[in-house]
């Protein structure tokens, strides 16, 4: 199930040739495999088998409408953070009742959308957006399912930027305050809160943060259920690391993940939900690129390349690393820095890499970027968002096809109509 298999067969993906690929779509192009993806449902669902779980797809790791629809066939769910990613979840086929909400910003309008399209329930993360729960349930004469989302206070280990479990992030709210919620929220008309939620961060690769985490949430539920407060849901997050640097990252076994979540949840008899969105899709993805040029530098030659830091945000947002194979390499190496058009100093996608010789027109692969690629990507400097293709044992399906110089300026309009305001 490893997407960078060796150099040997690196051109090769879902059975599909990339050279072929590239000069049929042009590059730069997204490339996802389906059975990588589907391979990845499988594992977890067969890893929790017995438990009464739902695995709820975190939309924003990769919203294409084609992962939805290739999810929803698995039966998985959506954990939706906007009204834009609950529509998509919706028209790919991803049942209402399936669909969670996290966030810590819904508004009043995202709530009455999600409401009025009949979601499964709410993750909520502060007292005044419960407050907001509860009018707009009033409103629309429903009653809203509802969770507490707690911070456990846990440091997940991983990067500043997507740690959330700990104190001072803005997500989900203290166990001292969650417990005032539960009893307030029995005298609340239309909201039922009988849920916990815990996400402490992602790209996670140690069980210890879990562990510590679902231990405080277990206990915090079992100190609710006897205060007279049944909850019925426990929503464990998402988080779950990949391996973006072959020989280096060792992602947690899955098997590892359910005993500590069967082993912690053993006396609990609701339904256990789980959020992975990196898990299931970064390692089926690879960002197809073609070198523009090699150029000389100070210190070592830049091997410019036709994506950039517009089509994958996370080496200049988090100093991520990602593999970067040549689909054709030669045997002899060098060491580059790897960077895009852009005009940014930040838009490096490797500094000082060894790897093997480049030449102009080259195909390069960028591996794991199966998450938060394509869904980052901005037009940034007028490039049109790049292609997005779906791979199935030797076939191909483009499922979004690169934005037109048009499409990219659409919406925008110079000053006719001028108001008063
Ligand atoms: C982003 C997010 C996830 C998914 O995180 P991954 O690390 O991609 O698994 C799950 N739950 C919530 C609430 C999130 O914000």
């Amino acid at each position: 199930m490893t997407v960078l298999t060796g150099v040997d067969d690196a051109r090769l993906f879902d059975g599909v040739d990339l050279h072929t690929l590239a000069s049929r779509v042009q590059t730069p192009l997204y490339a996802y495999s389906s059975s990588v993806i589907r391979q990845r449902t499988t594992a977890l669902q067969d890893a929790f088998a017995g438990l009464d779980l739902r695995i709820c797809y975190a939309v924003k790791a990769n919203s294409n409408l084609a992962i939805l629809q290739l999810v929803a066939q698995q039966g998985v769910g959506a954990d939706i953070v906007s009204v834009g990613e609950l529509h998509r979840s919706l028209r790919a086929g991803i049942p209402a009742e399936r669909i969670v909400f996290s966030g810590v910003g819904k508004t009043a309008e995202e709530i009455r959308a999600a409401l009025s399209a009949g979601i499964w329930r709410f993750n909520v993360e502060s007292a005044d957006e419960l407050l907001l729960l509860q009018e707009v349930a009033r409103e629309e004469g429903v009653c809203a399912r509802a969770a507490v989302r707690v911070n456990p206070d846990v440091d997940a280990q991983t990067h500043a930027k997507i740690s959330t479990g700990k104190a001072e992030n803005k997500f989900g709210v203290s166990i001292d305050e969650a417990r005032t919620w539960f009893v307030r929220a029995s005298r609340m008309s239309h909201v039922q809160l009988d849920g916990l939620h815990a996400h402490i961060g992602s790209q996670i690769l140690n069980l210890e943060p879990f562990r510590h985490a679902l231990r405080r949430v277990e206990d915090f539920r079992q100190e609710l259920e006897a205060a007279g407060h049944p909850i019925h849901s426990v929503d464990i997050g998402g988080g779950l690391g990949v391996r973006y640097r072959a020989g280096h990252d060792r992602p947690i076994a899955i098997e590892d993940y359910a005993a500590l979540v069967r082993e912690t949840f053993a006396a609990f008899k609701g339904t256990l939900v789980v959020e992975p969105g990196r898990w299931l899709v970064a390692e089926a993805g690879v960002l197809v690129t073609r070198v523009i040029r090699v150029k000389p530098g100070a210190d070592r030659e830049f091997l410019i390349v036709d994506a950039a830091m517009n089509d994958l945000l996370r080496p200049a947002l988090y100093d991520a690393w990602h593999d970067i194979v040549p689909l054709r390499p030669r045997r002899e190496s060098a060491c580059y820095d790897v960077v895009g058009p852009v005009c940014e100093t930040g838009d490096t996608f490797a500094r000082g890499r060894d790897m093997p010789r480049c030449e102009a027109g080259d195909l390069l692969m960028i591996g794991g970027t199966g998450a938060y690629g394509a869904s980052m990507a901005s037009t940034y400097n007028s490039r049109p968002l790049a292609a997005e293709v779906l791979l199935d044992d030797g076939r191909y399906a483009v499922v979004r096809r690169r934005q037109t110089l048009a499409e990219m300026m659409l919406g925008e309009q110079l000053p006719q109509d001028w108001h008063e305001a």
